[in-house]
């Protein structure tokens, strides 16, 4: 396809979300360019085993993302990688996105779908064992965590939920916490002192992560005392905050105080024109399948503002109506 000199959709981020949005506006007939500054498939590209996805019982993360590239481009969206957004203008009609090579892309709507980036320890060994015992996703890695003894590093409210999952799996979860008092909600904390798989280890920082191929062991360091001991374990897995990947947006969409942007049910911001799917968002689930469910949301909205702009509507008239839930009701 020539390139327009104005696209109908630029989605600013090839993860799922992003993929996803692609497929559906590029089927909706709109032209429609992913802008990725690494590989399609985003997280999900580093992950290992992929068996949650409905429909495919067992597929790699590079798998699913070579398959989501390959279903947007069958139906005719442009798939850019190694374009890194470095600056964008939202305002209507036409927004601009400029990456790092100077190019600017010109698009009638905006997708934003950037992800967020799950904190790491920053601790030798961690690196080199992610995906060979040390996880950041206990829905995605749980299962294959059976009858071992696992370790939470955390105390937030990631940390109790999935520590508490973990023992679906695990035979024993022990919470490892740098402080001695919870940043989790009482509810989930009373839950998991109920727990007799789990136990905790707090005052606590873990300053190794050992193995030779597999995670074998952590070095763990109590604050206050300065005792150090090696613990082994089976798995690790962290959670300690994720960071969105937002700092280019900070003007126009909402971005709340965890960092994440803010949207309504259609995926709107209060930019005309500008919609946002996946991990960015504040959204109660991070996974695949729900950051593809925000891209296809997004992509349609996107694609019925289009339609309310070329029936004659303002951008913000038809801002208004395509995220009206009455109006989805009404054409859909
Ligand atoms: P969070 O609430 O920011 O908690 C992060 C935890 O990690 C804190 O306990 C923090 O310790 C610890 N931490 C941060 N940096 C660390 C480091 N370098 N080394 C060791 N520990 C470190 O993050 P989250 O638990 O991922 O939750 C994020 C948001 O999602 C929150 O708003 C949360 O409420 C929400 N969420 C809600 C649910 C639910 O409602 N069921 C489930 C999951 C997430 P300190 O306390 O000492 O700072």
């Amino acid at each position: 396809m020539e390139e327009p000199r104005v696209w109908d959709v630029v989605i600013i981020g090839g993860g799922p979300a992003g993929l996803a949005a692609a497929l559906y506006a590029a089927r909706a007939l709109r032209s429609t360019v992913v802008l990725e500054s690494n590989f399609p498939g985003g997280q999900i590209y580093t992950t290992g085993d992929v068996e949650d996805y409905p429909g495919i019982i067992h597929t790699t993360g590079p798998e699913l993302s070579m398959m989501l590239k390959d279903h947007a481009e069958h139906f005719g969206a442009r798939i850019e990688i190694g374009e890194e957004v470095v600056d964008v203008d939202f305002q209507p009609p036409i927004k601009r996105v400029r990456v790092a090579s100077g190019k600017e892309y010109q698009g009638r709507t905006v997708i934003v779908a950037t992800g967020a980036a799950p904190r790491t320890l920053g601790v030798p060994g961690e690196d080199e064992l992610r995906g060979k015992g040390v996880s950041y996703c206990a829905v995605c890695d749980g299962p294959f965590f059976r009858e071992r003894h696992v370790v939470v590093a955390g105390g937030g409210d990631a940390a109790f939920d999935e520590g508490l999952y973990l023992t679906k799996y695990a035979s024993r979860v022990t919470i490892i916490h740098r402080r001695d008092a919870f940043r989790a909600q009482k509810v989930l904390v009373d839950r998991a002192m109920k727990n007799p798989k789990i136990d905790f280890i707090l005052d606590t920082v873990i300053d190794r992560v050992n193995g030779n191929g597999a995670i074998e062991s952590i070095d763990i360091r109590n604050v206050k005392s300065g005792a150090t001991e090696r613990l082994e374990i089976g798995g690790l897995f962290v959670y300690i905050g994720s960071d969105p990947n937002t700092s280019l947006f900070n003007s126009c969409v909402t971005i709340d105080r965890g960092g994440f942007i803010n949207t309504d049910e259609n995926m709107a911001t209060d930019c005309d024109g500008v919609f946002v799917a996946g991990d960015v968002r504040r959204n109660p689930l991070k996974q695949v399948v729900t950051a593809g469910a925000d891209g296809s949301i997004a992509a349609l909205t996107a694609d019925k503002y289009l339609d309310l702009l070329d029936a004659g509507d303002t951008p913000d008239e038809a801002e208004a109506i395509a995220t009206s839930k009455l109006s989805w009701k009404n054409e859909y």
